[in-house]
């Protein structure tokens, strides 16, 4: 029995965590974990648990963390997890390079998981991505859009930024280098090797995504509309169960899938 703790339990994503884990019999929901103050911390989630404010007290015991919650909650949610040694996913999005290098140091003890978007389909997109990228060359331009729900804070998505690194990684260039987000302005032309960006937010979308390829003449164009938040539960908790008892180090997505 693979024991998780669910950090963001009170959010829209926590709360598709939790009864994810609840229909799967090899795993357990041990602890639960939200900000403090949050109205929902001391309610019920099941099986006798409360919603607690302390990540630590919920990493104790727990094979595997799943961490969906906002960028400032990453350090305390890493260093609970290296104190009591358990490995973790982590969905939250809007990372910046500050959050990654303290990933990577986490990563050096125990295992760790980091995907900005854990469904099946847009791990598989982002390995097409970035062959289509190889492949084409860099005569084709590549724009990337992305639609979310109205409540969404951080733009562009996680996943577009995601897809953008694997177009990036298929030309063999550094996407901070080449990335362009939004149009605006009168010295706006399009330069080569550029890779664009786009957000659009509004109602309740769980997140589109369209990454396009435009060559002379021809365009190609992948995409994916996720339909609801289920399918990255059910990827982060696979996820979960995937690096339950790894060694140290961090991992992708795409070794869940065997990709
Ligand atoms: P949400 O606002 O509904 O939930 C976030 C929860 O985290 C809230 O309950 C909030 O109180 C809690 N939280 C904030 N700070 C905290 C802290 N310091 N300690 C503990 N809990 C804290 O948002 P959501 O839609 O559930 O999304 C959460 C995150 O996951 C966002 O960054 C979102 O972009 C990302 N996300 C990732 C994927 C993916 O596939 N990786 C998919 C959907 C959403």
């Amino acid at each position: 029995m693979i024991r998780i703790g669910v950090l963001g339990a009170a959010g829209r994503m926590g709360q598709a965590i939790i009864a994810e884990i609840a229909g799967l019999p090899s795993l357990y929901l041990a602890g639960a974990a939200d900000r403090a103050g949050h109205p929902k911390v001391g309610t019920a989630v099941g099986q006798g648990l409360t919603i607690c404010a302390n990540a630590s007290a919920i990493a104790h015991g727990t094979n595997v963390l799943i961490d969906f919650t906002n960028p400032a909650a990453l350090e305390a949610n890493l260093d609970a997890a290296c104190t009591h040694k358990c490995a973790i996913v982590i969905g939250t999005t809007g990372l910046e390079p500050q959050h990654h290098a303290l990933i990577d140091s986490a990563a050096r003890s125990i295992a760790v998981l980091q995907a900005a978007n854990t469904s099946l389909g847009v791990t598989l997109l982002a390995a097409l991505v970035e062959q289509a990228s190889a492949r084409l060359g860099a005569g084709w331009d590549i724009e990337i859009a992305e639609l979310h729900h109205r409540h969404k804070i951080d733009a562009p998505s996680g996943t577009a930024l995601m897809l953008g690194a694997a177009a990036a990684h298929g030309r063999g260039v550094a996407l901070g280098d080449v990335a362009v987000s939004g149009r605006d302005g009168v010295s706006a032309a399009r330069r080569d090797g550029e890779i664009g960006f786009a957000s659009l937010r509004g109602g309740t979308a769980a997140g589109d995504h369209y990454v396009l390829f435009a060559g002379d003449g021809e365009r190609l164009e992948l995409s994916h509309r996720a339909e609801n938040r289920e399918i990255f539960a059910r990827g982060a908790v696979r996820a979960a169960a995937w690096i339950s008892g790894r060694a140290a180090g961090r991992y992708t997505m795409r070794e869940v899938l065997h990709l």
